[in-house]
């Protein structure tokens, strides 16, 4: 069982809340404050049962340095801005400063910590560094899914240091909808795989094949299954030696009966973005790339995905963040809103922000807020910072 924040007593506790808000920062203003919002709902909770709830976070790649084109002040500002909650920040996240910070704190008070990734002991979760960091607290709640692949001190060693510790409501939703697709998947299950490479998704495939029926291929990696099975692919973008690990995913996959669905048809161009033209076959002629999916591929994957009754989506079909070649991506976030019976999945990244883009996130059972947390935990069916919380 996963103790949850919610099983904790927390009043009159010192309380570390692993947040996640490494958001976009554009001008020194947060453009995109999702990840906050996120984690409101926790934050909120801990300061409402009347703790001293204390905030760690990253904010980019400082490289263990103290660098202020990363600091976290910018996301107190904004919170105040918004009027969230009232929060404070102090400017570092280990020493006296920030004992003194805790000390001045009422309970009911948030405080904010500068960025973790100042220091190098943060990524090497290193013992002295967890000890100082985790120095002042009572609770450790970690509700930072998107770096909960990563053993760092503040995700990993904190759970270690501090013995009262617990998932927020943010991990606990991610847990509670990725344990459901790796342990009891609702079938028909499809799989809608896109991205770049199959190198990057290899064992989430192969993890794929062992719990879903079909697997939808878009994106650039369709390009490698198609030269596999002899179709011209023209310039497309193709990882020749790959041609091994797509013979061994299809061996798996007949073992398992899973079919594995690639496009009918494309939308190519004679160089990258140039100007788009239709080709309405599989083979594409040379000199072309593909760079998105077609509209006989679109009402095929419909066809396969009208009857799912769960879908995970991870990877554009193409290269959307071009309107040219964002259609096959967009049919599929749209088709995704529209299947009433089926538990959609859409996991982090490239897929996330298409779903937004498409306007259709609000039909989505659960938008992941972790790409490779979430390719990892489908891959190896746990997190290790959510497994030392259990
Ligand atoms: P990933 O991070 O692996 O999910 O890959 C996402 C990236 O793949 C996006 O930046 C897309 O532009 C890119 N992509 C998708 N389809 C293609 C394609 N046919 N050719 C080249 N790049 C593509």
């Amino acid at each position: 069982m996963l103790k949850v924040i919610k099983d904790l007593d927390l009043k009159g506790k010192k309380v570390f809340i692993r947040v996640d808000f490494n958001v976009p920062v554009k001008d020194c203003k947060v453009s995109d404050d999702t990840r906050i919002v996120e984690a409101l709902e926790t934050i909120l909770y801990a300061k409402n049962s009347g703790a001293k709830v204390i905030l760690g976070s990253h904010l980019g790649r400082p490289k263990g340095e103290k660098n202020l084109d990363y600091t976290l002040k910018v996301v107190a500002d904004y919170i105040n801005e918004k009027k969230f909650f009232d929060i404070k920040f102090v400017d570092d996240c280990i020493g006296v400063d920030v004992e003194h910070a805790i000390e001045a704190m009422n309970y009911g008070d948030v405080l904010l910590l500068e960025n973790l990734r100042f220091y190098k002991g943060e990524e090497k979760n290193d013992k002295d560094f967890t000890a100082q960091l985790g120095a002042f607290y009572d609770v450790y709640i970690n509700d930072a899914f998107g770096t909960s692949h990563r053993k760092h001190s503040s995700t990993y060693g904190l759970a270690e240091f501090i013995k009262i510790k617990a998932a927020g409501f943010l991990v606990e939703k991610e847990a509670k909808y990725f344990d459901a697709i790796i342990k009891s998947p609702a079938h028909p299950f499809a799989a809608i795989v896109g991205g770049a490479k199959i190198s990057d998704k290899i064992g989430v495939i192969n993890s794929l094949i062992d719990v879903a029926d079909i697997i939808l291929i878009g994106g650039a990696m369709a390009y490698t299954f198609l030269k596999y099975n002899d179709y011209s692919v023209g310039t497309s973008m193709v990882e020749d030696d790959a041609m091994d690990t797509v013979r061994k995913i299809y061996e798996k996959a007949d073992q398992k009966n899973v079919s594995i669905n690639l496009p009918l048809d494309h939308i190519v161009s004679d160089k990258f973005c140039g100007d788009p033209v239709i080709c309405s076959e599989i083979s594409i002629p040379d000199n072309y790339m593909g760079l998105d999916i077609g509209e006989r591929s679109v009402a095929a994957y419909k066809e396969l995905l009208l009857p799912c009754k769960t879908v995970l989506w991870n990877g554009p079909m193409g290269v959307f963040e071009s309107d040219a070649y964002a259609k096959g991506t967009f049919s599929i976030a749209d088709i995704l809103s529209k299947l009433d019976n089926a538990t959609v999945i859409v996991g982090g990244g490239d897929s996330v922000s298409a779903v937004k883009k498409a306007g259709v996130s609000d039909k989505i059972a659960h938008i992941s807020t972790g790409g490779g947390a979430s390719l990892e935990y489908i891959e190896f069916g746990k997190l290790p910072c959510i497994e030392v919380l259990r």
